[in-house]
């Protein structure tokens, strides 16, 4: 049924099952990153998901955002390399932007997927058409905004454009970021950090319905 909002304690256990989810995505998550990068990709979200775990059982939070910059600051922490850094700015950017709410609906859902990827874009530097996480991220961010309503909804469209952008991804030419090297060459396959950011949103979406 679908949810108006998420209570706090609903948001941690959002996030706990988006852990278990990249957890048990691992092979997949290493074999994207191994056809266009280094394969590291799945080992460090295993990583940095094992952290958010340890992190967030159990725990109590004072408002939604500080779940997420909890999630954010586990994945910072733990994983290294660039997927830990930009991975940690998402989930601590945007829980910034709503820190303080005791609910997430849809209006704290938008500004979450529009805050993490401000900061994504902002501070690792990738834009639109690169193939990267952001070509997931950027659709996801505009799903969730034009999604009116509740929060199953706005967890929906972020889901739907995560999804539409990590297939986009495929014919893109890396410009930067893990297959930037393979030119031509990383037509055809999806850019990892785009698959994970996919899995989390499906995730978020299947909790909230
Ligand atoms: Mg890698």
């Amino acid at each position: 049924m679908a949810k108006e909002t998420l209570s706090i304690n609903e948001t941690r256990d959002m996030m706990l099952a988006v852990a278990d989810k990249i957890i048990e995505s691992e092979p997949i998550l290493s074999e994207a990153d191994r056809a266009l990068g280094d394969g590291d990709h799945g080992v460090g979200m295993e990583r940095g998901m094992n952290a958010v775990k340890e992190a967030l059982e159990g725990e109590d939070f004072a408002c939604v955002g500080k779940v997420f910059m909890g999630v954010g600051m586990a994945m910072m922490s733990s994983m290294g390399g660039a997927s830990g850094a930009v991975f940690g700015m998402l989930f601590r950017g945007g829980g910034k932007a709503i820190k303080g709410s005791e609910t997430l609906g849809a209006a704290e859902v938008a500004s979450f997927f529009k805050a993490g990827t401000d900061e994504v874009m902002t501070k690792g530097g990738a834009k639109a058409g690169d193939k990267t996480m952001v070509d997931a991220l950027l659709p996801c961010a505009e799903g969730a905004a034009a999604a009116q309503g509740n929060v199953s909804e706005a967890l929906a469209g972020a889901a739907a454009g995560a999804e539409a952008g990590k297939e986009a991804s495929k014919a893109m030419i890396a410009t930067m970021g893990r297959a930037k090297t393979l030119g031509e060459k990383s037509i055809g396959l999806p850019d990892a950090g785009a698959v994970s950011v996919s899995i989390i949103a499906a995730t978020m979406r299947d909790f909230a319905a």
